[in-house]
């Protein structure tokens, strides 16, 4: 369970000191493997949905090479469409998604292009872009960020488990709440270091199934990481008044090693 929500004033201060922190620790990437062009970043993003980048980059490669423009992927059968793009799974939902949004960007705007929301505030951008199939505001913040430049912060499964593990969004928060109440409190600048180091660490570090807190560089920070901490540190048997510490090797106190006399458990007294 993650730990008490701190949101208010305070939300602004604890995401820089998260980025910092992990950027010290990963550096600060500037970009990431999704593609610049807008409308192919929208087919990328929309085959990146519920599976791994790997699979989505064979399944974009296969798409690309099948249909090289966006005319020719346009005006694909969805039964050749979802052959191209099986192995990144969901290719019947992925396929209708693409050509469905492909088809409205065309008869909105004349041509396959999303030029026309350079420009626009990020909100009614946002809109637009979740009005159109298969696109949710993780999908929509991915355009939003890396081909917009817009400061969106997108919200994937790592990055909304290791925030609620930090107490930065609710228990009960879905990648769409966490996007939006995160957003507007991460630093200028921090939204693409912040959003690629969080997914970084959710897949080394904060795993789903026991996360690695005591090399995490988050754990300071952390209610969740120190609940566990604390909930694994070794118990260490009361001494006796005049009576010889026993099992204790080097002097020290709470070593990874430290197992007290009585396999741990407290003696009775
Ligand atoms: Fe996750 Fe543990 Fe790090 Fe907290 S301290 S972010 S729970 S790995």
């Amino acid at each position: 369970m993650a730990g008490a929500v701190r949101g208010g004033p305070g939300l602004p201060g604890r995401l820089r000191e998260v980025s910092r922190r992990l950027a010290r620790r990963f550096g600060r990437p500037g970009t990431c493997g999704h593609e610049i062009e807008p409308v192919r970043n929208l087919v990328l993003t929309i085959l990146s949905q519920n599976t791994t980048d790997a699979n989505r980059d064979r399944a974009y490669g296969q798409l690309v090479k099948r249909f090289p423009t966006l005319h020719a992927l346009a005006a694909a059968r969805p039964s050749e469409l979802e052959e191209a793009i099986r192995t990144g799974g969901l290719a019947k939902a992925k396929a209708k998604s693409i050509l469905g949004a492909l088809a409205r960007i065309r008869e909105e705007g004349g041509r396959y292009s999303l030029d026309f929301l350079r420009g626009i505030p990020l909100p009614p951008a946002r809109e637009y872009l979740t009005s159109l199939p298969g696109v949710g505001v993780k999908t929509a913040n991915i355009l939003l960020l890396f081909s917009f430049g817009l400061p969106a912060f997108p919200v994937d499964t790592h990055i909304l488990r290791v925030t609620k593990r930090l107490g930065l969004v609710p228990a009960a928060a879905t990648l769409a709440k966490a996007a939006l109440s995160l957003e507007p409190h991460v630093g200028t600048g921090d939204h693409v270091p912040l959003h690629l180091n969080l997914i970084r660490l959710g897949r080394e570090v904060c795993r789903p199934r026991n996360p690695l807190c005591t090399v995490c560089p988050l754990l300071p920070v952390c209610p969740e990481g120190k609940r566990r901490k604390k909930a694994h540190a070794p118990v260490r048997a009361p001494r006796r008044r005049g009576t010889p510490a026993v099992g204790r090797t080097g002097g020290t106190t709470g070593g990874s090693g430290g197992v007290a006399a009585g396999g741990g458990r407290p003696t009775p007294g």
